[in-house]
């Protein structure tokens, strides 16, 4: 029985249109997903810390309610009680249960937030430069030729993964945003006075958040920088509301933008996160990457390899596959980062590596693009090549991708095998005294 029409509109000729599903509709949702009063009263416990959005499509296209809530993407969305530790969940479960104050009960998850190392890498700090005596918290000058921007409408998305690293940004908690301050000017600024930026990424949040309107205001005085090559749209708008690029109502003039940036010689690339072949189904998403492709951008997929969720080859074989025969080309799988539930979605480097291995050398050499499992660490990207037997010695074989040194970018280096580890904070280097990263974050922190 649907025991909820909250997140379904109603039943008309117009397309449909976005609506969100909130913490409001969470007591009904996994009523019907089949949770006892309990196990719900936990979920609405976690979903006090964490943040929890879905939309009519993510509930009703993507979600197997028959297999709930064991289905891959009820969990990519829905907040799950053991994600938190459990006394944390029944503290809050028990304030709800008696009617608590709200401010009580926000003061709680307040704290048990703080525990979760809500800035991996530095996330606020880093990065982000200082013009004029003012830190530009909008931008971050990340690699030599890579500036990310943060645009301020954009610090959401349409629906939100559990396991997302960026999680603290949408709990509503205003020191753990990174507060978009920078506008187009000072974008622009920048990028001017750093010639070497060739590459513009917008993220956030979803950069797909923002009207097309508000999106042309960044993205247009870029076209007339020489020094821009790509463009990139950081989005998991292709799996959670497909429908921004076929019937929003700014859907044309979005598309008239990306045709606008490869006309003036720029490469457009939508960076799109998938997570599981299941959001690739629905016949809207054929149809919204046709459209994106018709405009000549260029469309790569990347995503997190999460337990759970994804955490199986065939599961990404079958992604990789659906993706290059829709024209997208896969770009990363990347190692879940240490924050939020992180004990909930590691997948240990050593498991890691076997399934994108065993993933990779399933499918043609068109979707062999794809890197990883990749880290992204504050030195930059730590990519896992595999294990081998050295000298006698177990060990990691590891490359960086990124790096903020250019000089450490695709030389290999070593470090201790060790089942367990599930990070690069976990390695210790083999066969050298430190990681070649090392010594970069000693001559940062000593300026
Ligand atoms: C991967 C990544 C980028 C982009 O790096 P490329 O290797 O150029 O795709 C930018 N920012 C962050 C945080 C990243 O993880």
């Amino acid at each position: 029985m649907p025991p909820s029409n909250a997140s379904v509109p109603p039943t008309t000729d117009s397309p449909p249109r976005f609506h969100a599903v909130t913490s409001r509709h969470l007591d009904d949702l996994t009523a019907r997903a089949g949770l006892s009063p309990d196990q719900r009263l936990g979920v609405r416990a976690v979903a006090e810390v964490l943040p929890f959005r879905a939309n009519s499509h993510v509930v009703d296209e993507l979600i197997d309610w028959s297999a709930a809530p064991d289905d891959p993407i009820y969990r990519l969305v829905f907040p799950q009680e053991d994600m938190l530790p459990a006394e944390d969940v029944a503290r809050i479960a028990d304030l709800l249960r008696s009617g608590a104050p709200r401010r009580q009960i926000q003061t709680i998850a307040h704290q048990v937030r703080m525990r979760l190392n809500p800035h991996p890498a530095g996330q606020l700090e880093l990065n982000h430069p200082v013009v004029d005596g003012r830190q530009l918290a909008g931008i971050q000058h990340k690699y030599r030729e890579t500036l990310l921007f943060f645009p301020r409408q954009g610090q959401t998305c349409h629906a939100y993964c559990t396991y997302c690293f960026r999680w603290a940004q949408f709990v509503g908690e205003p020191e753990l945003r990174m507060a978009a301050d920078s506008d187009e000017l000072v974008l622009v600024d920048y990028l001017r006075a750093h010639p070497d930026i060739t590459n513009v990424l917008f993220t956030g949040g979803d950069s797909m958040i923002p009207s097309a309107a508000v999106l042309r205001r960044y993205v247009e005085p870029l076209l007339a920088l020489d020094q821009i090559e790509s463009i990139r749209l950081g989005t998991k708008a292709l799996s959670f509301w497909p429908r921004k690029f076929l019937t929003d109502p700014d859907a044309e003039d979005l598309l008239r933008l990306f045709e606008e940036v490869v006309a003036a010689g720029k490469n457009l690339a939508l960076m799109a996160h998938f997570s599981h072949p299941r959001e690739l189904e629905p016949p809207v998403v054929a149809q919204a990457v046709a459209r994106l492709r018709g405009t000549g951008a260029v469309i790569r997929t990347q995503a997190p390899l999460i337990r759970s969720i994804n955490d199986d080859p065939r599961v990404w074989e079958s992604m990789w596959r659906a993706q290059v025969r829709l024209g997208m080309i896969p770009y990363y799988m990347f190692v879940e980062r240490d924050t939020g539930p992180v004990d909930y979605f590691a997948v240990p480097l050593a498991r890691a590596y076997d399934i994108f291995r065993d993933a990779y050398a399933s499918v043609s050499g068109l979707a062999r693009t794809v890197r990883g499992p990749s880290m992204s660490a504050t030195a930059g990207k730590v990519c896992v090549d595999g294990v081998v037997d050295l000298l006698g010695q177990k060990v990691f074989a590891l490359h960086m991708i990124q790096a903020r040194d250019p000089a450490l970018v695709g030389r290999p280096f070593y470090a201790a095998y060790d089942p367990a580890a599930i990070w690069l904070a976990d390695l210790k280097p083999a066969f050298a005294d430190r990681f070649p990263f090392d010594a970069d974050d000693a001559a940062e922190e000593s300026l």
